[in-house]
């Protein structure tokens, strides 16, 4: 017999399957032996109260066994013969694409610029030990993308629940703990996700499919309003419709587009610091209990959201239990972001701070800062070139290397140099800066007033043992490219689907790869007519 149980479950009694038979037997009478299998459907944790409740829907087998697998898998076939698709960029958007290119019997060629997800590892290692950034490998490109070393968050605005059930069964299916299926806030962990980037690698490559890094796309071949393939930096060109998934950070391909008159648009951005507290304060306020989060509770998570003078301030990307990293992708730039083991073990807990910039902002931001030279306002790449400002003031800020600018989060807000800065998980080194000083005030004043209101509703938030860490200037893509809605092709040019974060059309993992599918589709649908089944 099958059953299903909806529980609201004290944190300890759903710590492993044995602990949850004993509730299973409580709650339906059969003794222990009976109970064959408990699988977890869903799992949420409500902390609204001082006793903390798990709510958890069980799937229980009672004298049987579970015949079925817990998520169905996919049966990738052979496309060797069939007809070629480039897929630029092996990040999740890339990656899902080329998976999904395979389930329609299309044959996905991926070119990567970065190293293998192994290889890429040395040189991201390298940036704390000898303050060197590659510009071809770091956190930002490589086998992966920027998805690769992160806390592998996999919960997404999107509602459309059965693209993202979809894309957690085939992370499962390359190796993901089957747990994200259940989780409310499922996530990887920068410990888990290589293993399985490779194994999705494989099975391209096992379906026929070809995988080439070190390969940058430095130009598309255009024959009449069509893209027909791309160049890249080692002399071979490959053919066919080009999915475009080359992510936010790939600054020379909007400069390309823009210089080849292919049509894009500025779009907005968020930016800030990242935030770090000890992950034992936040455990303590979020669960209420000055013991912190206990044996049986994960490292406590947070997030914040309000409106300073018509902008969004708000928590972005919150890592709990994670360390804080150097995510520039060049030389003269200075950019932290956030990653977490599977474990989420780590002392400190960090997320973006981060202020809504709209391209009408670009002006008034420029202005601030006398120094900076302003292009054209109306440039799509403006919001881009306010990166690139930000990003380069924050390294001379930070001794022109990977060590970052840094304040006490009380400090900052009354306006006073940190004398000492907390022990940090961002291991380049950190360097005392009146932060204040010299982000422009349309971000700062609105950080200062934002941390004071998350300080009011959030006891014990506001606190000096915080420390700001500059700056976060990647939150999202600050162009988008511009396609059609119906068919995913570029809105002039025929054969180029403009993919994933770097396009504009998703912001995190999971969204890069349900784009990723869906600009897969729209390859199928240009060359078939329609989408197979
Ligand atoms: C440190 C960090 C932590 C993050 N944590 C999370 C998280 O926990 N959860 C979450 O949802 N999101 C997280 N994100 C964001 C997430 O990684 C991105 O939203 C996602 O990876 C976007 O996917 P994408 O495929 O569109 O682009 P990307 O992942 O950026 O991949 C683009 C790929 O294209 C390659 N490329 C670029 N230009 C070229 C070219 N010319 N030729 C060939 N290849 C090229 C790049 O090398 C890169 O591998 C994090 C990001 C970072 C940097």
């Amino acid at each position: 017999m099958i059953q299903e149980l909806q529980l609201r479950l004290l944190p300890r009694e759903t710590v492993n399957e044995q602990a949850l038979k004993v509730v299973v037997s409580r709650e339906t009478g059969y003794s222990i032996p009976h109970i064959q299998a408990v699988r977890v459907l869903k799992r949420s944790i409500d902390a609204r109260q001082r006793t903390i409740y798990i709510n958890i829907k069980l799937r229980v087998f009672i004298d049987e066994e579970p015949t079925e697998p817990e998520y169905p898998s996919i049966d990738y076939k052979d496309v060797s013969d069939c007809q070629s698709v480039v897929v630029v960029g092996a990040g999740p958007g890339g990656l899902f694409a080329a998976l999904r290119l395979i389930e329609l019997g299309l044959r996905p060629i991926v070119i990567e610029r970065g190293k293998n997800v192994r290889d890429r590892k040395r040189d991201i290692a390298l940036i704390s030990r000898e303050q060197r950034v590659d510009s071809e490998s770091n956190y930002s490109f490589g086998e992966g993308g920027a998805g690769a070393y992160s806390d592998g968050k996999l919960y997404t605005r999107s509602k459309k629940r059965g693209s993202v059930d979809k894309i957690l069964q085939v992370f499962c299916q390359f190796g993901a703990s089957t747990s994200i299926l259940a989780d409310a806030h499922p996530h990887i962990g920068t410990d888990k996700l290589p293993r399985v980037i490779e194994n999705m690698r494989n099975q391209i490559i096992q379906s026929g499919g070809e995988v080439h890094f070190e390969t940058r796309m430095d130009a598309l071949i255009i024959r009449n309003e069509e893209v027909i393939g791309v160049e890249t930096n080692v002399g071979k060109s490959f053919y066919g419709p080009v999915i475009l998934a080359t992510g936010h950070s790939a600054r020379d391909v909007y400069r390309y587009l823009s210089e080849q008159a292919i049509p894009i648009e500025a779009k907005g951005i968020a930016v800030g610091v990242r935030l770090e507290h000890p992950q034992k304060l936040i455990d303590q306020i979020q669960y209420h209990n000055p013991e912190g989060r206990g044996q049986y509770l994960p490292a406590a998570e947070y997030s914040f959201v309000t409106q300073v003078r018509g902008r969004g301030v708000y928590s972005f990307c919150m890592c709990p239990g994670g360390f804080v990293v150097p995510a520039a992708s060049g030389p003269r730039q200075l950019v932290v972001n956030g990653m977490s083991p599977s474990n989420r073990g780590s002392r400190w807990a960090n997320s973006g701070m981060v202020v809504e910039i709209r391209p009408e902002d670009y002006t008034e931001i420029i202005q601030q800062h006398s120094s900076w030279n302003q292009i054209n306002p109306e440039s799509p790449l403006a919001l881009m070139h306010l990166q690139e400002l930000l990003e380069e003031e924050c390294w001379k800020n930070g001794e022109m290397k990977q060590t970052a600018p840094a304040q006490r989060m009380a400090d900052f807000i009354r306006n006073k140099q940190s004398m000492t800065l907390p022990e940090s998980s961002y291991t380049p080194g950190l360097t005392s800066s009146m932060l204040g000083t010299w982000i422009p005030d349309f971000i700062a004043s609105r950080l200062r007033d934002g941390f004071q209101y998350f300080g009011k509703i959030s006891k014990g938030f506001m606190t000096n043992e915080a420390l700001m860490i500059a700056m976060e200037t990647r939150t999202s893509s600050p162009v988008r490219i511009l396609r059609d809605k119906d068919s995913f092709q570029h809105i002039t040019k025929k054969g180029l689907f403009p993919c994933g974060e770097g396009a504009g059309y998703a912001g995190g993992i999971v969204s890069a790869a349900i784009d990723g599918e869906r600009c897969a589709e729209g390859v199928a649908n240009l060359l078939f007519g329609s989408i197979p089944v």
